[in-house]
């Protein structure tokens, strides 16, 4: 069973957001920080590897809503929009979902990326994805 496949069926409740024929906009239950939304496509994909280009444009065009929306609602300082693509990434729910998450002064969330390009040669990096 796929929790986000019954909350769009109907079977389990969440606070919707926004919705239209291809998408829906939930409150994340955890509320990283407030008006933390995810933005599902009602369509079943694992993660981005699988979803369609026409669902994932659909499901960008409503992140982009939605951010508009929660930047309206609550003036946040900025955003943070991210997926996690598999369980090493800290994918939980294997439905594909885009968070959209509000940003404000003194809201603790931690998401920072170390520099490591020391040991590594982007150009041999380059050559090895675009082979
Ligand atoms: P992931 O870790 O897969 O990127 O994100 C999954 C998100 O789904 C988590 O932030 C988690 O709080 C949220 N979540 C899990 N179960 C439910 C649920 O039943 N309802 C809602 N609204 N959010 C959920
Ligand atoms: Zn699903």
């Amino acid at each position: 069973m796929c929790i986000f496949c019954e909350i769009i069926k109907g079977n389990i409740p969440s606070k919707k957001i926004y919705e239209d024929d291809n998408t829906l906009a939930i409150l994340d239950i955890s509320q990283a920080t407030k008006g933390h939304t995810l933005i599902l496509p009602k369509k079943h994909y694992a993660n981005m590897l699988e979803i369609d280009d026409n669902d994932l444009k659909n499901v960008i065009s409503t992140a982009k809503k939605v951010t508009n929306m929660i930047n309206t609602a609550y003036k946040p300082l900025g955003f943070n929009i991210l997926n996690n693509c598999g369980e090493a990434a800290g994918q939980t729910v294997m439905h594909y979902h885009v968070h959209v998450i509000p940003r404000y002064a003194d809201d603790k969330l931690v998401l920072k990326f170390e520099d490591n390009s020391n040991k590594f040669d982007l150009d041999q990096i380059a050559k090895d994805i675009t082979k």
